[in-house]
C-alpha cells in the first residue's frame, strides 16, 4: 500500500497545482485571461486536496494501528485504492490498483 499512498500524495501535489494555474490562464466565468474571477474554484479544489491529504492521513494511522482487525485493514486499503481510481487510465497506474466493481 505505500506505493499507492505515494502515488496519490503526488497526483494531489499536481492536482492542486494544475487547478490554480490553470485556472489562472482564463476562467471561464470571465473568458477573458485578464481579469480577475472571483468563482472560487482554486479555493475550493484546494480545500478538496487538503481534506484528501487529511483522510490519506487518517487511513494510513488506521492500517498502522494494532488496534485494527484484518477486516477493518482490508476496507482501509480499499478505501485508498478508490482515492487513487480518478488516475486509473494514467500510463504509471499499477494495473494491481485497478477496482473494476
Ligand atoms: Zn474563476
Amino acid at each position: 500500500m505505500r506505493d499507492v499512498i505515494g502515488y496519490l500524495r503526488t497526483r494531489l501535489d499536481e492536482l492542486e497545482t494544475q487547478a490554480v494555474h490553470l485556472h489562472r490562464a482564463v476562467c471561464a466565468t470571465t473568458g477573458n485571461a485578464h481579469a480577475v474571477c472571483d468563482c472560487g474554484y482554486p479555493g475550493l479544489v484546494s480545500a478538496d486536496v487538503r481534506a484528501r491529504r487529511e483522510l490519506i492521513e487518517e487511513l494510513v494511522d488506521w492500517l498502522e494501528s494494532e488496534d485494527t482487525s484484518d477486516r477493518g485493514r482490508g476496507r482501509t486499503n480499499r478505501a485508498l485504492l478508490l482515492l487513487a481510481q480518478p488516475w486509473a487510465q494514467r500510463s504509471d497506474f499499477d494495473p494491481y490498483w485497478r477496482i473494476d466493481d
